[in-house]
């Protein structure tokens, strides 16, 4: 929707370019907005902006938001009354607001900031040029109408020059009871093989050793996309991906997430262990230990179901390293339900878990629900859950003591110029020494085994073999 010119900007879109006109980028939330931010930013460096030092540098700030709880929310507002304020002495300043949080509230972001020009919803990240281009002609643009997302050819501007993501599929179909993605992100959209098998295949040509693949509830890829086999089996599926671009050389490892047990098959367990680039890590929400919970939540499977695919991929890959998100003070909550949840997360023994309290969501169900529960035993629970998933992190990660790791080395360590930063291909963050016992310089990159000498929480340190 196009609202009728005004006159606030005065510098044309010829003398901003000229000016090349400085752009900065703040990313809230998950790895779906990273990897659009990446693709927008690549946007605006083909329209010839360049990138800002700082926030308040800036010509054109965009603030691409989450909207998964309500503190994701507040932390925005307060972003943009100090842009809103800059603006005011700065009238040729863009100020844009996409992701999650644009989508939801659309107009009404308009008329709480009429200080805007764009604001735009997640499918309509690969627009920015177009949608900018009605800015710079003076109209300030809303857009979040239900946008099929065509393929990207923008060269997204990565953070990274080793790891990259890789969306395969935008969207979400199910219908969790908290959950606010599937109306700001609307239905799931797969992107096909080929396009896919491309975009990673170019990857690999520019260097690249690591890529995940994203999706809101990966395991459903391809669902939305024709094929079936003369088995009656659906092809196209996130198995049939995986086979696909594990033979692009120059690829060393591949990562997927975010899983959903209800999806999550035995068949991609077997695939994960049986081809050598799949990492043994696997990133699977389960929400809450309890089944009468995870039925209200809208989930769709059991805890029983859940405990199987973990026992399955340690029957197989004993080291895996599993992750998990769990939500707790969920509604009607009681004691014991939430006593099942910490009793799973020691019973597992995750690497990692996601926690969250409850938050009601705008257009979910479960926030008119009556049996709400306290903020003071939102805050309990979820002090009490965070204590568990560190001790019991802590304990999983001794397994690695001694143990031989082999590291992509990612970066420098930026509070240590003397050591190398990576991660293990459990997904382990690890710190070991820049240069190799033979005085050799490591660079991002390199595969490199190094025994683990310190265990920490949520890292690692060690020595580097030859
Ligand atoms: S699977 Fe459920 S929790 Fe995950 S994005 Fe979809 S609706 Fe939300």
């Amino acid at each position: 929707m196009i609202k009728t010119p005004s006159t606030q900007n005065t510098i044309t879109p010829a003398e901003s370019k000229a000016k090349q006109d400085s752009y900065w980028i703040k990313t809230f939330g998950c790895q779906m907005n990273k990897a659009d931010s990446e693709r927008m930013a690549g946007i605006l460096q083909g329209m010839g902006y360049r990138e800002a030092n700082n926030e308040l540098d800036a010509d054109l700030v965009l603030y691409n938001t989450c909207t998964i709880r309500d503190n994701a929310e507040q932390k925005v507002y307060s972003y943009l009354g100090r842009q809103a304020k800059r603006k005011h002495s700065l009238p040729h300043l863009k100020l844009i607001v996409a992701g999650c949080l644009a989508q939801q509230e659309g107009e009404a972001l308009l008329r709480r900031v009429p200080e805007l020009d764009l604001v735009m919803g997640p499918q309509h990240a690969n627009r920015l040029e177009t949608l900018l281009n009605q800015v710079e002609n003076g109209n300030q643009v809303l857009a979040t109408e239900e946008n099929h997302i065509f393929e990207d050819l923008t060269t997204a501007r990565r953070e990274s020059k080793i790891c990259a993501w890789v969306n395969v599929i935008y969207g979400c179909n199910e219908r969790c009871s908290y959950c606010v993605v599937p109306s700001v992100r609307g239905k799931e959209q797969s992107r096909s093989p080929e396009a896919i098998y491309k975009e990673v295949e170019s990857l690999a040509s520019l260097g690249y050793k690591e890529i995940t693949l994203l999706g809101q509830n990966i395991d459903a890829y391809g669902r939305d996309l024709p094929g079936i086999s003369p088995q009656g089996r659906r092809e196209n599926t996130l198995t049939d991906l995986l086979h696909f671009i594990h033979e692009i050389k120059g690829i060393e490892r591949i990562r997927f997430a975010t899983s959903h047990p209800r999806y999550f098959t035995e068949r991609l367990i077997d695939t994960c262990f049986k081809l050598p680039k799949l990492c043994e890590h696997f990133h699977i929400p389960f929400q809450s230990g309890d089944n009468n919970i995870l039925k209200s939540m809208g989930r769709g499977y059991t805890i029983e179901r859940y405990k199987r695919i973990v026992d399955r991929i340690r029957s197989l890959m004993p080291d895996a390293s599993i992750s998990a998100d769990v939500i707790v003070a969920f509604p009607g909550e009681t004691t014991e339900q939430f006593q099942k949840t910490l009793n799973i997360i020691k019973e597992i023994g995750f690497d990692l878990v996601n926690t969250a309290a409850y938050s009601p969501r705008p257009n979910t169900p479960a926030s008119t629900w009556p049996n709400q529960l306290p903020e003071e035993i939102k805050i309990e629970r979820l002090l009490e859950l965070n204590s568990i998933v560190e001790a019991t992190a802590k304990k999983r990660n001794a397994r690695y003591l001694n143990k031989i790791e082999e590291i992509l080395v990612e970066n420098s360590n930026p509070k240590n110029e003397k050591q190398v930063m990576g991660r293990t291909r459990t997904n382990r963050l690890t710190f070991f020494s820049a240069i190799s016992p033979k005085g050799l310089q490591y660079k991002p990159g390199d595969l490199i085994n190094v025994q683990i000498n310190t265990i920490r929480p949520f890292s690692l340190s060690g020595n580097p073999l030859e």
